[in-house]
């Protein structure tokens, strides 16, 4: 295989067949193919981008770049949820025991920052204590105790995209319908569940700003659920401003907990709610959108959420105490508050720019080997339709090194704008199935 010669063929808009696509996958994930020439490729991939068939082929190549899981033992069925990418999306934390205390089985794959974004591994990694890397069998045996497990892939599973994905991040290549569908669903797909819901985001905090993007990178994935037998569903919801008040790691542990006891901020749980109405229905434990979100109400107000999260915190070597007392979680020591500038409703408030100063205080990665800084983080005061005068806080940033913080800043500096009212975004823009 010419590397350079399939790298430049993609570049110019050509089109790779099933067996280049497969050698490459092959090559890479075994070491075969220097980061460079990947990433070259991966930004190929992203000017030029890929036809179904090459979707398709590069989705199995990766599924079949090494194992699979095998659930059949369990008799619960098993759905997962993953989610395109936010600021501040922490969804993931709350939804899968609040499903799993329904009787769903959750096996969840998950992934770490991605660009701004965060992932829902690195915020886990912020309790005391909590692994991510299980082996299979530690993945079964979380499962079968607590009817739900969140880790990443292991060497093992799904290798080619647990490389890729943390080359993507480091090389400016996220945000393509190709590489994020085929990400997702070969992780998803390696799972052995009977289901799938996605949140596909749409904004300025999400890798798809428009609608028409984020409805066909959804129906992309629809599509190649389908070609595996798969039941995928989609909620396009909205990013153009952060998911809750929480944007680092820590902090968003603590509110996803919040939301678990009911306590949450209404966007969260409300996004909660409706990625776990889809996940009871395609589970069929669930006969109407109704019976399903009465169920999931009744796991926020008997504590059952609460006490699967604790257990499988606890089962994956983390501390559950820092889930009831969230002091115990790490915190950096310093605070700084942003003020507004001038009163009014504020008209935005851009996840993106908020994201990317997550990532400045060392929330997120900047290279592929930057440790992550559990205790840093943003929470923000004003959201879209509320009102401040000038003086009131915007946003409270904690921060432990001071040019992070002068970094962080430039971005947080042009992230809201006022005017006299506003239209606050709807939460779910579309339905896709
Ligand atoms: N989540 C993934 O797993 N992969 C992507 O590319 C984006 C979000």
């Amino acid at each position: 295989m010419n590397v350079v010669e399939l790298i430049t063929r993609k570049r110019d808009g050509g089109r790779l067949t099933a067996q280049e696509i497969q050698e490459l996958i092959v090559a890479y994930t075994a070491d075969e193919i220097p980061d460079y020439q990947m990433s070259a490729f991966a930004m190929a991939v992203v000017f030029s981008g890929m036809d179904n068939e090459e979707l398709a082929s590069l989705t199995d190549a990766m599924l079949n770049s090494g194992d699979r899981l095998d659930l059949g033992w369990l008799d619960a069925p098993k759905i997962d949820k993953h989610s395109t990418g936010g600021v501040g999306d922490k969804a993931s934390l709350p939804l899968a025991p609040l499903v799993a205390a329904c009787g769903v089985a959750v096996p969840m794959m998950s992934g770490r920052g991605l660009g701004h974004t965060g992932g829902t591994l690195d915020k886990l990694e912020s309790i005391p204590g909590m692994s991510v890397r299980l082996d299979p069998k530690e993945f079964y045996r979380v499962l079968e105790r607590n009817g739900m497990v969140m880790a990443g892939q292991s060497e093992t599973l799904v290798p080619a995209d647990r490389r890729l994905y943390a080359l993507r991040d480091s090389s400016g290549t996220v945000a393509s319908i190709p590489l994020i569908a085929s990400s997702i669903m070969s992780k998803k797909l390696a799972e052995d569940i009977d289901g799938l819901v996605l949140d596909v985001k749409v904004g300025g905090g999400a890798t798809m700003r428009r609608d028409e993007d984020a409805w066909q990178l959804a129906k992309a994935m629809i599509d190649i659920g389908q070609a595996h037998d798969t039941p995928v569903r989609a909620l396009l919801t909205d990013m153009s401003q952060p998911l809750g008040r929480e944007v680092g790691n820590s902090n968003e542990i603590a509110e996803s907990v919040a939301v678990l006891k009911g306590e949450g901020p209404p966007d969260v749980t409300e996004v909660t709610m409706l990625l776990g109405v889809e996940m009871l229905l395609l589970a069929g434990t669930a006969t109407t959108p109704d019976d399903a979100r009465r169920q999931l109400e009744a796991a926020v107000s008997s504590g059952s959420g609460m006490e699967v999260f604790a257990a499988v915190v606890a089962d994956q070597g983390g501390d559950p105490a820092a889930l009831y007392d969230t002091s115990l979680l790490p915190s950096a020591p310093n605070t700084h508050v942003v003020e507004a500038k001038e009163s009014g409703v504020v008209t935005t408030c851009d996840a993106g720019l908020i994201g990317v100063a997550g990532v400045r205080l060392g929330g997120g990665r900047l290279a592929k080997e930057d440790e992550i800084d559990p205790g840093v983080g943003i929470t923000v005061d004003a959201k879209v339709g509320e009102a401040v005068d000038a003086g009131d806080p915007l946003c409270t940033v904690v921060w432990r090194d001071e040019a992070r913080l002068a970094s962080a800043l430039e971005m947080l500096g042009g992230a809201w704008e006022f005017g006299d009212e506003a239209t606050i975004p709807p939460l779910l823009h579309y339905r896709v199935s």
